[in-house]
């Protein structure tokens, strides 16, 4: 070979046109003409990118619509969503301090706050957040933060953020919010006095189960800096090809939510009528034990997300999902399509019977993430599994 060898970088086509959709740049490295100009990139003088740990223009893309989303700026796009829990939590406290968190937080955040953090000296407790007054006899003169979601899952309970807020605010603890299960469609939890936001990008707002991802945005420029730090120092990097992904489902990330709101508020309508149904969980029903807080906090939205109990055990369960082949029983939310799950043999097998009794979560027990299918569809689907399961 002459002169162009295999292994030197093949230049990009020109084109006088512009893609209409955003290039995917899977480079780990990032070559800069000089020393002087590597300096200012990293002193923040010059703008671009070093090395893909320390950030790359998929997860800026990203960050920039979340952000929007959110009101928030400067949100940093993690590898999952747990990283931007973990990141948010660890990237902030040291020995010492104390973190209250809501007592049905995501399994797996729980398990941070109970497990993991107690190993690194941060004590933690948990309060029911629907209760104010249960709050505030929680803090403690050493809490630094309070982390919280705003709809529980699987029961639906909607915490009482103002209250929350108020009580971070008077004692300066930092507040942070889980907007995974209500998104920045239903609440924008920066307006009510949350100081972090963070995201399972994973569920709805990439919404087809293809990409897992986290977000993770504060508002003081001090702690963004070291949330951002930390992430980069353990690795929470995201992959270039997910966050393409995930920002490609958000141009129709508000259609497939009012889609999906609408479609949950008639199935739950639905649902409460059928033979055999116990109950039916949905924030905007008159019946809900939160319904008051849940139309004053989300403008009336009632989300996505329905939970309901038919009688019968383990075998009415089984029954229940084999009779809705086309509606996927998984483990997740935010799905394009419905998808069902069972907390007594998923998020919540960890507990006690007795415990999740507490909580109200039966063998019977489950929680539909409702999709965008035709409404009739749905509701057919529904009818057939819960006939099948509840007639035996
Ligand atoms: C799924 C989920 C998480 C964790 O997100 P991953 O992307 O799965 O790591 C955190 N919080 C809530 C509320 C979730 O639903």
């Amino acid at each position: 070979m002459p002169d162009e060898s295999l292994i030197r970088r093949t230049p990009w086509p020109e084109s006088a046109s512009r893609p209409l959709g955003t290039p995917i740049q899977p480079s780990v490295v990032y070559a800069s003409p000089d020393p002087d100009t590597l300096d200012a990139q990293y002193a923040g003088e010059q703008p671009g990118y070093t090395y893909a740990r320390e950030g790359h223009p998929n997860a800026d893309v990203l960050a920039r619509k979340i952000d929007a989303l959110e009101g928030a700026t400067g949100g940093l796009i993690t590898g999952s969503g747990m990283a931007a829990v973990t990141a948010a939590l660890m990237g902030v406290l040291k020995a010492g301090d104390h973190v209250l968190g809501g007592d049905q937080l995501y399994g797996r955040s729980l398990r941070l706050l109970n497990q993991d953090l107690p190993r690194f000296g941060i004590a933690t407790t948990l309060a029911d957040f629907t209760d104010a007054a249960a709050v505030e006899a929680a803090l403690r003169p050493e809490t630094r933060m309070i982390l919280m979601e705003v709809v529980s899952n699987p029961t639906l309970r909607v915490a009482d953020l103002p209250g929350i807020a108020r009580l971070a605010r008077a004692r300066g603890i930092l507040l942070a919010v889980d907007n995974t299960f209500t998104t920045p469609r239903a609440i924008r939890p920066l307006e009510h006095g949350a100081d972090i936001v963070i995201h399972s990008v994973t569920k709805i707002l990439a919404g087809h189960s293809d990409a897992t991802l986290g977000y993770v945005a504060a508002t003081d420029a001090a702690i963004r800096r070291a949330i951002y730090d930390f992430a980069v120092t353990t690795g929470m990097t995201p992959s270039p090809f997910d966050c393409w992904l995930a920002e490609r489902g958000l141009y129709s990330f508000e259609l497939r939510y009012d889609r999906a709101e609408a479609n949950a508020a008639a199935l739950a309508e639905h649902l409460a009528g059928l033979p055999g149904m116990k109950r039916v969980l949905y924030p905007t029903r008159p019946d809900h034990p939160d319904h008051n807080r849940a139309a004053a906090l989300l403008g009336g939205r009632g989300g996505h997300m329905v939970s309901f109990e038919i009688a019968g055990g383990r075998d009415a369960a089984n029954r229940l999902t084999r009779a809705a082949p086309d509606i996927a029983f998984a483990p997740t939310l935010g799905d394009i399509g419905t998808t069902l799950s069972h907390p007594a043999s998923s998020s919540h097998r960890g507990l006690s019977a007795e415990a999740r009794a507490a909580l109200g979560i039966s063998e019977g027990f489950f929680r539909a993430s409702v999709g965008v299918e035709e409404i009739g569809l749905l509701t057919a689907e529904f009818t057939a599994a819960v006939d099948a399961a509840t007639r035996g």
